[in-house]
């Protein structure tokens, strides 16, 4: 198995040693800019030459989208398009190409023109995804969403711009509620994220504090955006998420019977 890593043509100054099941990457640079870039290119070096071999893309593939899950602790069945964005993970293939293009170039400079390319094409490929669509009318332009500097996502963010969490609408597709209905505004009002989010009756006074908070009427194209704008926001969306979702999950329990 080593034999490939082993043949890789690595940067100057960059070696590889194997042992065991572990390999390291030993740089010798004079920065740790340089250090850095070096990492980089050497750790997407396997990639890029496996991409001859569908298997060991699919499989590296499988990985990143596995750590995007985590990494916006998400449920399972949410979306790959929806998990990247919510990590702010780049496609792995992406990733490669970049890899490549600051090689070839052998300067650092390379590496802001290749990023900015990749989250073009991201951008393109986001628009006409027909996954995750929920996800993409909160988070409709990804440069604003992926330079943002206040806060990560968390458990009750990512329920909230994935749509897969504790709504009827969910729950039901999943086999796990007999109705998609709202229980407080009526028949035929589906209870899924936006009508949690925007409509429901139940969660006026949430509404209230964050827009009061914020001082934004909240929607699908404010929310996300007001989120971006400081940390007093993102910490008030944060706070107006959390106490929805644990209010769903609430419910949900005392429909099944179960200690809340
Ligand atoms: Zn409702």
């Amino acid at each position: 198995m080593y034999d490939g890593v082993l043949r890789l043509p690595m940067p100057a100054n960059v070696h590889v040693t194997g042992f065991a099941d572990d390999v390291a990457i030993t740089i010798v640079a004079k920065t740790i800019a340089e250090v850095e870039d070096m990492a980089n290119t050497a750790y997407f070096m396997p990639p890029r030459y496996g991409l001859k071999t569908p298997s060991y893309m699919s499989g590296v593939a499988r990985t990143h989208r596995l750590c995007a899950t985590r990494i916006s602790c998400a449920f399972r069945t949410i979306s790959e398009e929806a998990a990247l964005v919510m990590a702010d993970l780049v496609l792995v293939q992406e990733l490669v190409r970049e890899a490549a293009e600051v090689l070839d170039q052998s300067r650092r400079e390379a590496r802001r023109p290749a990023r900015e390319g990749s989250i073009s094409r991201w951008q393109e490929r986001w628009d006409s995804s027909t996954s995750g669509c929920w996800t993409h009318a909160l988070i409709t332009v990804l440069s604003p969403w992926l330079e943002r500097r206040h806060g990560q996502v968390d458990f009750y963010l990512t329920q909230i711009q994935s749509g897969h969490g504790c709504f009827r609408s969910y729950l039901k597709k999943y086999g796990h509620d007999t109705s998609d209905g709202c229980p407080s505004c009526g028949s035929g009002i589906e209870e899924d994220a936006r009508h949690v989010l925007f409509e429901c009756v139940r969660f006026v006074e949430d509404r209230a504090a964050l827009e009061s908070g914020t001082g934004v009427s909240t929607s699908p194209s404010t929310l996300v955006q007001t989120m971006l704008r400081g940390q007093m926001e993102r910490d008030a969306t944060a706070k107006f998420t959390a106490s929805v979702m644990r209010k769903l999950r609430i419910a949900e329990r005392e429909r099944r019977g179960l200690d809340t």
